[in-house]
């Protein structure tokens, strides 16, 4: 998370140092180029002012040069002097000439001018003037005014003008010549162009502009646009705004370019007011313009650095969703993802018609050895239990931690209540191991309550719910795995101490079976028995089965139980055959007896260890036990067959089994519900039932036997309707065995041939 932490914050760091050093860099380099633009203007403004002042200073050394005073001094008509041939104005040409050479190319005209304006003499780009071809009279009389001014040894240098020839800009520099007679007076004048000031500096990527201020256009430039362009326009902008600016000197940007521009301002010397400006396109300012290489460096780092922050965030997400779903400590799912599951679990359930079971675990005594050995022992413990579970499992099965010591396990498709049943059994006895905890050896007990849908829900909801109940019960009775039963709704305290109760009941030689005879019809000769349960609790006296078989039935207990009956029933049938009576024997088995595998090897046994022929026990099991699970019934069924035991459908009619189906399977006896029986005289639709489960049970060669047979009337139409056997209170109510001797001895029947 650190890590994590840091990598984001580093990211983010790095980004915002790409980000300032980008700026940065892009402000550094725009203030290198506004450094680089201001002090290349000041020298290009510095170049201009030495460049006036150095043609100012030519200008005079040349106006001091003794042949302009010669042709002064000679005497004649200085009319005539300039027509004619003079051999000092010769000298005076040649001496404008020289002018020339200093200045090539930038040097326009050179005349060299009497005060009334008329010219001497003429140099036009080194060439002499005819003397036809000079001025007379200067067209302004005040041209040579400020020149005059100054006086001699100074310079004036005029504003700027366009050039005779038009095609360039020109500044006139005018002195007045010394040394001249009295009255007299004359000018040396010439025109420098413009250009030369722009080439005084070379400069390179710069452009250079000198903007005269009075008429705002640009006399040079390094970098002339063909004018009536757009950049034309752009440069006529730069004009406007830089002689717009307040301060004379400073750093602007207009149409793109940055421009840093300096004023020359003019002087009595120079009449000139120049704007110098040194331009360059204006650097972006957007934040891409600003990457360089080294910004460019530390933006990749930035975005690895965030990449990599981003998906370390993202996995620790992933493990956010997955703690989410999944317990901390142990790692399996917690209730969110087996809520999922479930879920899922039922929706397939609608195509696949699969039993969905839910499975709570709880281990009993956890505080224990949290409390003993310390949390840390508990934790450890915990941990373990989940691998022990995940053991007896399918792949497809799930295993998740509720909290605490509370476990679930999800069995998404589950051949039926007794593969359920068997799949609890498994991770009880798994479980039951020694765990080893540290250098200890730990033993622990669990209680496993079990909910299947459809039969005890139909949501994930429900199903905890109900399995919690039933575990719940389970570990209240100590039973180890317990199906859940509607009757733990209501949380009998009674019945779930009882639970525990019949638990010892069965070591503590609490139980004992009743019998109750069946009579042969019409004969009413009394042939076999039904073994009854009961439970002869030391404070509440007799129990009847009804009030603990179902719990029974529920939880792991069945098991001994149903084994307890069949060896002491078999006893009974080893001991009247022992006394000389044949009597068969039925037992009831409930769903999750008849399912269990071990059934029919019990039987086996307990037949073979009393010496018991095979159709003396008869299994009597319910036609809702044989639709629990119809295919491991049959297969049941099929081994008792094999076997030679007689198979009775119990409680037949209350059912939904189809006689179809039954006719299928290896049984031989259908047995009446006693509850058709018992009002059969009352209720002529009981009566209808019964006569037709009698005609279809002989149709299929079935025995067919009416429980709960109460009175004569009833045994009467019984007869009538072809019913082969009875039982019920007519004849006696079930009663211990002893009583059961005693009541064969005074009958006399029953005993065998
Ligand atoms: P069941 O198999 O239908 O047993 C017949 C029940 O009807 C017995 O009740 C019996 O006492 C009662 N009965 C018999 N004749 C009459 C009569 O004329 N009138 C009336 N009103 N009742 C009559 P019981 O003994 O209370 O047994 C109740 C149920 O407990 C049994 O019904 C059976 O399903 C179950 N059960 C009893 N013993 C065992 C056992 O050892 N194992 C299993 N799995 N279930 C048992
Ligand atoms: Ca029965
Ligand atoms: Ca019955």
């Amino acid at each position: 998370m650190l890590l994590r932490l840091g990598a984001l914050l580093a990211g983010v760091v790095l980004v915002g140092v790409s980000i300032g050093v980008g700026v940065l860099t892009g402000n550094e380099r725009r203030a290198d180029l506004d450094r680089r633009l201001r002090g290349e203007n000041h020298q290009q403004a510095e170049a201009v002012r030495v460049s006036f002042a150095r043609a100012r200073e030519i200008m005079l050394l040349t106006a001091q040069n003794p042949v302009f005073a010669a042709f002064y001094r000679e005497p004649g008509d200085l009319q005539t002097k300039v027509e004619g041939d003079s051999r000092t104005l010769d000298n005076a040409v040649r001496a404008m000439g020289f002018l020339a050479t200093l200045f090539p190319e930038s040097v326009g005209e050179i005349s060299f001018v009497d005060s009334s304006g008329s010219e001497n003499a003429r140099l036009v780009r080194g060439q002499r003037s005819q003397p036809d071809q000079l001025s007379q009279t200067e067209a302004d009389e005040s041209y040579f005014d400020p020149t005059f001014a100054l006086g001699p040894g100074e310079v004036y240098q005029s504003a700027v003008q366009p050039s005779a020839a038009g095609n360039s800009f020109v500044v006139s520099n005018s002195t007045v010549v010394p040394g001249l007679p009295p009255g007299s007076q004359a000018v040396i004048r010439f025109e420098l162009s413009t250009a030369m000031f722009g080439r005084v500096r070379p400069v390179l990527d710069l452009r250079y502009l000198i903007i005269d201020a009075n008429t705002l256009s640009i006399v040079s430039d390094t970098r002339p646009t063909p004018a009536n362009t757009a950049a034309a326009q752009r440069d006529s902008a730069i004009a406007t705004a830089v002689t717009a600016a307040a301060e004379p000197d400073g750093i602007l940007t207009v149409a793109g370019q940055r421009l840093s521009y300096t004023l020359v301002p003019s002087s009595p010397a120079n009449a000139n007011d120049w704007y110098v400006v040194s331009a360059a396109p204006a650097p972006d300012t957007g934040l891409l313009a600003d990457f360089d290489f080294r910004t460019l460096i530390l933006l990749v780092a930035a975005g690895a650095l965030l990449g990599f922050a981003v998906a370390s965030f993202r996995a620790y997400q992933r493990r956010l969703e997955f703690a989410a779903v999944t317990d901390p400590l142990t790692q399996l799912p917690n209730r969110n993802m087996l809520a999922d599951r479930v879920e899922q679990a039922l929706l397939a359930r609608r195509r696949t018609n699969d039993d969905v079971a839910v499975l709570v675990l709880d281990l009993d005594r956890f505080k224990e050895v949290n409390d003993t050995l310390g949390h840390h022992c508990g934790d450890e413990l915990l941990q373990q239990v989940g691998p022990r579970i995940r053991a007896e499992l399918r792949e497809s099965d799930t295993v998740a931690r509720l909290g605490g010591d509370e476990f679930a396990v999800l069995l998404p498709s589950v051949n039926g209540i007794s593969a359920a049943m068997e799949v609890a059994g498994r991770i009880l006895e798994g479980v039951r191991q020694p765990f080893t905890v540290g250098a200890l050896a730990l033993e622990v007990e669990a209680s496993v309550g079990i909910a299947l849908a459809p039969y005890h829900g139909e949501s994930f909801e429900q199903l905890l719910q109900h399995a919690d109940a039933a575990m719940y019960v389970a570990k209240e009775s100590s039973l180890g795995a317990t199906l859940y039963d509607k009757a733990f709704d209501t949380h009998n305290p009674r019945r779930l101490s009882m639970l525990a109760e019949l638990r010892r009941a069965i070591d503590k030689d609490e139980l004992e079976l009743y019998y109750q005879p069946k009579a042969m019809l019409p004969t009413e000769e009394l042939r076999g028995v039904e073994a009854l349960l009961r439970w002869n609790h030391p404070a509440r006296g007799t129990v009847m089965p009804n009030d603990f078989i179902p719990f029974a039935e529920h939880t792991a207990l069945i098991q001994p139980l149903t084994d307890w009956v069949i060896e002491h029933a078999a006893a009974d049938v080893r001991r009247w055959l022992d006394g000389g009576r044949e009597i068969a024997v039925s037992v009831n088995v409930s769903a999750r007896s008849l399912l269990d595998n071990r059934l029919c090897e019990t039987i086996r046994e307990v037949l073979e260890v009393h010496g018991i022929p095979s159709r003396l026990l008869v299994v009597e099991i319910t036609e809702t036990a044989i639709m629990t699970d119809p295919n491991k019934a049959r297969d049941v069924l099929v081994a008792l067959n094999a076997m030679g035991i007689e198979v009775s459908i119990d409680d037949f009619g209350t059912g939904y089994s189809s006689l179809a189906y039954l006719k299928t399977l290896p049984v031989h006896e259908l047995k009446i519900d006693r509850s058709f029986v018992m009002n059969m005289c009352a209720h002529p639709d009981d009566a209808v039932i019964v006569r037709s489960v009698i005609d279809l049970g002989r149709n299929l060669g079935l025995r067919v036997i009416a429980e709960g047979v109460e009175d004569a009337d009833t045994c009467r139409h019984l007869v009538e309707a072809g019913c082969q056997m009875a039982q019920g209170y007519l004849w006696s109510k079930p009663i211990p065995a002893a009583a059961l001797d005693e009541w064969f001895a005074n009958r006399a029947v029953g005993v065998s041939s």
